[in-house]
């Protein structure tokens, strides 16, 4: 399942806060939530392309939510980056395929599958754990061998 809000636990209070938010909003500390086992098992979605951001903005916030994803015990994200020949889609995807290509995140990314790689029987899919390769399996029709997004498996 694909999700787009982070709950985590909070480590003062206890009470379940969005992990993408600094300021936990029933205690306001600012402590990182706690893993939520429930996120080991589902598909972050980060969207790059929302809001038409310049390249190194685009990066600059995927390298925040990766490492608030990693926190709140995401295992796999959905990176959609487009992948237009032209304009910013195509700029955000080239910088970023390039970051994964000379181990930009490293310390967060073990492992990713370039959407057009996304197929049933593709050797690229093969090599993962088998509850890795059902959750890829079970991504919405239009994931499916589109170029236009990345999926990332979490160190
Ligand atoms: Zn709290």
């Amino acid at each position: 399942m694909e999700v787009r809000k982070l709950m985590g636990l909070c480590p003062d209070c206890g009470n379940l806060r969005d992990a993408l938010e600094d300021r936990c909003p029933f205690c306001e500390c600012l402590a990182a939530p706690l893993p939520n086992p429930d996120l080991s098992d589902k598909i972050f979605v980060i969207d790059l392309e929302a809001g038409m951001p310049a390249v190194e903005d685009a990066l600059e916030r995927l390298e925040e939510l990766l490492r608030k994803a990693q926190g709140a015990g995401v295992r796999m994200v959905k990176v959609i980056h487009g992948y237009g020949s032209s304009g910013k889609g195509g700029l955000i995807r080239a910088a970023f395929r390039e970051g994964l290509l000379f181990h930009r995140w490293a310390d967060r990314i073990r492992d990713y599958l370039p959407g057009e790689s996304v197929k049933a029987g593709s050797a690229a899919l093969h090599g993962l754990p088998r509850h890795q390769q059902q959750l890829i399996k079970n991504l919405k029709g239009g994931s499916q061998g589109n170029p236009g997004m990345t999926i990332l498996v979490m160190v």
